[in-house]
């Protein structure tokens, strides 16, 4: 017996568009067509647009160790809201950081028991932990994080050269992708040292500190090492046109490199970082409006693999400091993702929904080895994302589920607002009110099946 058919929408498929019902039973969708049989439960789609679950592979929820920043209980509310049915947990700034097994085990049954939708985790290279990460591996972990610059957390510090390097021949050894923020360290503490000497620390000497060079000389170091190592290379948030050019470079002379990009970037430049402060602060930072445009041009033209929220909370008194430089970064925007991809992307430039459903849902599937997620198939969960595509909205502090209500968002309309989404069948978010029941699963890359 068919448990529910979610009747009359516009279904975005790998393909196409088509205007059709979708059943679904024990959590799997069990036939897509016009005019399927009734069920025990209905929900009426008409008018609206159903997109596959959206699989946010980039957050930072801090749990266990600083729930007080977020934790997933509201950060997978937010994302919920946001038509997200699953994410990818990054392994800092929980304590501890997750880059070891043992720490792996607190996150998987802290998030287990809070999290109302599913997740994967990443695991952390770090100078030191390299004989870890095959237990990590063995644990599930989705890939492994590095960083090229300062992270900003004593206990997760940065990779220099050597440790990337092994880093990467050990994931590749492993099978997973190795994702790095890439930054160049050097340039970066430089230019910073030089503008504290002299006192400047407003927020556009911050955005001086960090140009676009040093995440182009970082992504060309990271592909150079991927390429030596035979590892798969995941570049997490490029920022710039320029950044997404030479990873472009890179996988056309055979490297295996994703890119990653946030919807902040694309929706935002550096004058809105004047504008609105501390919670459009983030690393690397916002760009301006020449380089968006060209990561949109990337967007169009299916170079970017994906996009990420980068979902990075922090407390109030932390994203409060006269010197810039001080205030802690990370925009937390997670339940803005889709909407500023159909807003930004499909109503203004076009493009397809069918490539936003390849972002947010195919790519991080197949490239994660994630089995009975990513599109709207038979076979697959039915992981769902009811959208409205004619409604537009302003984003209120009312209206976020996250814990502390700072998003550069705020004040902003967008086009395309989520009715509803489903996690397996179940619905958890329907008309601006949180439904979940339960809480969700844990995910690993299932590859031999
Ligand atoms: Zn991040």
């Amino acid at each position: 017996m068919t448990d529910l058919v979610v009747r009359g929408g516009k279904v975005v498929t790998a393909e196409n568009l088509i205007a059709a019902d979708i059943a679904v039973e024990d959590g799997r969708i069990s036939a897509i067509g016009p005019d399927l049989p009734g069920a025990a439960r209905e929900i009426d789609a008409r008018g609206l647009t159903i997109l596959p679950g959206l699989i946010d592979i980039h957050v930072h929820f801090n749990e266990p160790g600083r729930t007080e920043w977020e934790g997933a209980a509201t950060g997978s509310r937010a994302l919920a809201a946001g038509g997200a049915t699953l994410f990818f947990d990054m392994p800092l700034n929980s304590s501890p950081c997750t880059i070891g097994p043992t720490e792996f085990d607190q996150k998987r049954s802290a998030l287990e028991n809070s999290s109302i939708t599913d997740f994967a985790l990443w695991g952390g290279i770090v100078p030191g932990n390299i004989d870890s990460l095959a237990a990590l591996a063995e644990r599930g972990v989705i890939g492994f994080k590095a960083f090229m610059a300062d992270s900003g957390l004593p206990e997760f510090p940065r990779s220099d050269d050597l440790t990337l390097y092994e880093g990467m021949r050990e994931a590749a050894r492993l099978g997973l992708p190795v994702a790095v923020h890439a930054e160049d360290d050097d340039l970066i503490k430089s230019l910073t040292a030089r503008l504290a000497a002299i006192g400047l620390t407003g927020i556009r000497d911050y955005l001086g500190s960090r140009p676009v060079l040093a995440e182009v000389a970082a992504i060309q170091r990271a592909a150079l090492l991927a390429a030596e190592t035979g590892a798969k290379l995941h570049i997490v948030h490029v920022s710039s046109g320029r950044g997404v050019a030479a990873a472009f470079e890179a996988r056309a002379r055979g490297v295996d490199i994703a890119i990653e990009t946030c919807p902040h970037y694309l929706f935002f430049t550096e004058e809105d970082v004047e504008r609105i402060g501390a919670a459009a602060k983030c690393a690397p930072p916002l760009r301006n409006a020449h380089e968006r445009d060209r990561l949109w041009g990337a967007m169009l033209r299916g170079i970017v693999n994906v996009v990420g929220s980068d979902h990075s909370p922090a407390p109030p008194e932390m994203k409060r400091d006269a010197n810039f430089f001080r205030i802690w970064g990370g925009i937390a925007g997670g339940q803005s993702t889709l909407s500023v991809l159909l807003s930004s992307g499909h109503h203004e430039r076009k493009l397809p929904l069918t490539r936003i459903a390849d972002l947010i849902a195919a790519f991080p599937a197949r490239r994660f080895h994630l089995q009975h997620k990513g599109g709207i198939v038979v076979g697959n969960d039915a992981d769902l994302t009811l959208v409205d595509l004619s409604a537009s909205y302003t984003v209120e502090e009312s209206s976020l589920f996250q814990r502390h209500k700072m998003s550069p968002y705020i004040g902003k309309t967008l086009q395309g607002l989520v009715r509803q989404t489903l996690l397996r069948g179940q619905p958890i978010f329907v008309d601006g009110k949180i439904v979940a029941m339960g809480t969700g699963k844990f995910f690993r890359p299932q590859k031999n099946t």
